[in-house]
């Protein structure tokens, strides 16, 4: 390790406080997004780049008349006397004062003695929290401060989880900060004054110690300069694997040409493939068969078909006896195709297909991985589960990635590695511009399947007034009697505060006064993996019992159950044109005519545009195009609502102009082996981790 990056990189655990316990309440609040299994190490740097959400503001005063209700304030009186309370259900009232006037602390639980100690008749008190004007009484509710030598006065409010409070997270990345040493500057001096940064260190001093609101916004100097940090090391790390891609030509060329699989499946499939589906295929052949290395992107709206696309072109792998990874999303996503593609190869066809993903473990668990490395595995579907250090192939040869933009940089990267030279094929079914897939991905080769198969009816896509529910019911009701299925998609769970639209559960409750209970199922983000996959199995089976799913938009991504005819989007102006796109692309895969109802209670002028565009309108990357214009790039990548940015602090929303530049000064550095051997270049990678590719472009 770089000597100046030890102490950021050491585990988080050298820290003071962080036992093993703690450790994992950190993980749940920082592993997300930083770590792909959940299971690697947590390191300083990444309590550092915990960014603060917003900033309170504890005014400090004297003057008691002069304080607002609902102002945060902080304040030092002495305490007049203590009143117990006198009912379980009364709380312990402790009066206080200044020369100004009175304040009230109220509790209604505390610990035994922590009232004596803090509150003593005659003593002194210094506390904060929200004041509150009660009949002209002051008061302040459990003050979130009393008697700490630390009251401060901007406090940087962090997102948090179970079992860690904001003032102790707080005060563990001060500590971390406090013990923080510069780095040498990787940005010119010029560059840096253009845009008014400052260095790396004072930039997440600078976070941290923001002192409202504005200063953690994505245009603050000090966030746009740690956002470009990450967009650089992101944007050399891809540039350099992109090199070492081009230079490896050490590809197995597969010898058989056989291609007896391949027409024992195209007679075995209950379809004909469309055109745009035989043409890709070829495309994709030609690649396969030739001594290059395949990168190639697979484009395809929703419902186009590209599964079997897929499928079809790892036989020519198959013939040869090489081994296949098929990575998706979601355990949910990685279910279905599993199941698909293993009732397709039945025992006849001799392949082997196995599921791998984080909830498979034990025995199992080993037996698949023993399996794959002895190659009795042909096909390996999974969830980013597929590249943890432990899976190994035995000749791992092609890798097909679904619905890419679900993933990140460097977990695409990782898999590739895992096979010597591996052919890949990544699919996609939200078009991307191509300014921006070439920032991306560089130069990788297109394929587009632009027709959708023969049987489909365009879906009808309607809008309606949240006044005509009764309506919307009865008709849900006839189509039920019909064996038909049906989403229903809310932008929420539960109740939030100042949103209007309707949650998941107040409908799934109130479904129950018009359908019978065990028809009504729903699922959403926070299920665990087995129940998400129980309540799709009961809504997807031709058998299953549930017939209305209620949804948020984790049944965005690729799940196909042909039954279902009729979606509902409730409160339209919560979602991306994209996405509702993507959500209507969940029905219309049958024969039978679907329908889309977008579920509005106010019409603006803009929701009637949107609205109109998506009725208009079937095809993906018009719709995309549209979406870009209305919104920014980043939205239309589904970057940012998908959560599943790689990025800790830049977001593509608002820092694309930074990509671009990000994206041009990579390129520079990537291509003069001087810069990639400087000292402070090599940091920054490693900082990222992202040195592995590094180290392999200057031995290469
Ligand atoms: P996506 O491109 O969105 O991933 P899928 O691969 O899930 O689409 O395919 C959607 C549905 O269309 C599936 O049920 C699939 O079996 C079916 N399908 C695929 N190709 C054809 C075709 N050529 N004709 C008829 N149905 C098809
Ligand atoms: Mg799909």
């Amino acid at each position: 390790m770089i000597k100046e990056l030890e102490f950021i990189l050491s585990p988080l655990s050298c820290l003071k406080g962080f036992g093993e316990k703690t450790i994992e309440i950190y993980k749940k609040l920082l592993s997300p997004k930083r770590l792909l299994d959940g299971n690697k190490e947590l390191k300083i740097i990444d309590l550092l780049y915990h960014k603060p959400e917003k900033i309170l503001f504890r005014k400090e005063v004297f003057d008691l008349t002069s304080v607002q209700d609902g102002e945060l304030i902080t304040v030092k009186v002495k305490v007049d006397n203590y009143e117990a309370p006198s009912h379980r259900s009364q709380p312990h009232r402790i009066r206080c004062f200044n020369d100004t006037g009175f304040i009230t602390i109220i509790y209604f639980k505390t610990f035994p003695d922590f009232i004596p100690k803090n509150f003593v008749e005659g003593g002194w008190v210094v506390i904060s929290g929200k004041a509150e004007r009660f009949n002209n009484e002051l008061q302040i509710t459990h003050p979130d401060y009393v008697n700490n030598y630390d009251i401060p006065k901007f406090e940087q409010i962090y997102p948090l989880t179970t079992g860690l409070s904001n003032r102790v997270l707080r005060r563990s990345i001060q500590i971390a900060l406090s013990k923080l040493s510069n780095l040498p500057e990787w940005l010119d001096n010029n560059f840096l004054f253009q845009h008014q940064w400052k260095s790396w260190k004072d930039s997440l001093l600078a976070m941290h110690n923001a002192k409202n609101d504005n200063e953690l916004s994505n245009n603050s100097p000090y966030i746009e300069r740690l956002a470009f940090d990450e967009l650089l090391a992101n944007q050399i790390a891809l540039g350099l694997m992109r090199e070492k891609l081009k230079n490896k030509s050490d590809k197995e060329i597969l010898i058989n040409k056989n291609k007896n699989l391949k027409e024992y499946f195209l007679n075995k499939l209950p379809f004909e493939l469309t055109n745009d589906q035989t043409n890709v295929i070829n495309e994709i052949e030609n690649d396969i068969y030739s001594n290059k290395r395949m990168m190639r992107l697979l484009q395809g709206d929703v419902g186009s078909g590209k599964t079997v696309v897929a499928f079809l072109s790892m036989l020519p792998f198959i013939e040869n006896k090489k081994q296949v990874a098929f990575m998706v999303p979601t355990s949910i996503l990685a279910t279905q195709h599993y199941e698909w593609i293993k009732n397709l190869c039945d025992n006849n066809s001799n392949i082997n297909v196995a599921i791998l993903t984080g909830k498979i473990k034990g025995k199992k668990r080993e037996k698949i991985l023993n399996d794959l490395k002895d190659g009795k595995i042909d096909i390996l579907v999974g969830t980013h589960a597929i590249f943890q250090d432990k899976v190994e192939f035995n000749n791992l040869s092609y890798v097909i990635i679904d619905e890419q933009h679900r993933f990140g940089v460097s977990q695409r990267l990782t898999l590739i590695e895992k096979g010597n030279s591996v052919d890949t094929l990544i699919m996609t079914a939200t078009p991307i511009p191509r300014t921006l897939s070439l920032t991306i991905y560089g130069d990788m080769d297109v394929s587009s399947i632009k027709e959708k198969p023969k049987n489909r009816k365009q879906i009808i896509t309607s809008s309606l007034n949240k006044e005509k529910f009764g309506d919307l019911i009865n008709h849900i009701s006839a189509k039920l009697k019909d064996g038909e299925k049906i989403y229903w998609i809310c932008p929420l769970i539960e109740e939030a505060e100042n949103l209007p639209a309707t949650p998941l559960f107040q409908r799934y409750e109130e479904f129950q006064k018009f359908f019978k209970k065990e028809e009504i199922g729903f699922i959403h983000g926070k299920l665990t993996e087995d129940e998400k996959d129980k309540i799709m199995e009961d809504f997807g089976n031709i058998n299953g019992k549930v017939k209305i799913l209620i949804a948020t938009t984790v049944i965005e991504v690729g799940i196909d159950v042909p039954d279902a005819t009729i979606i509902i989007i409730e409160s339209p102006e919560r979602f991306g044109l994209s996405q509702m796109h993507q959500l209507r692309g969940r029905v219309g895969r049958g024969s039978k005519q679907s329908y889309c109802v977008l579920f509005y209670e106010k019409p603006t002028q803009n929701l009637i545009k949107r609205m109109n565009i998506l009725k208009d309108s079937c095809d993906g990357f018009f719709i995309a195009e549209e979406d870009l214009k209305l919104r920014g790039s980043g939205e239309v990548l589904g970057l940012k609502q998908s959560g599943f940015s790689e990025y800790l602090i830049a977001d593509l929303s608002s820092h694309y102009n930074l990509l671009i530049e990000a994206s041009k000064m990579a390129r520079h550095i990537v291509k003069n082996k001087e810069y990639l051997n400087k000292n402070e270049i090599k940091i920054l990678l490693e900082m990222f981790g992202y040195n592995d590719c590094l180290n392999e472009a200057i031995l290469n």
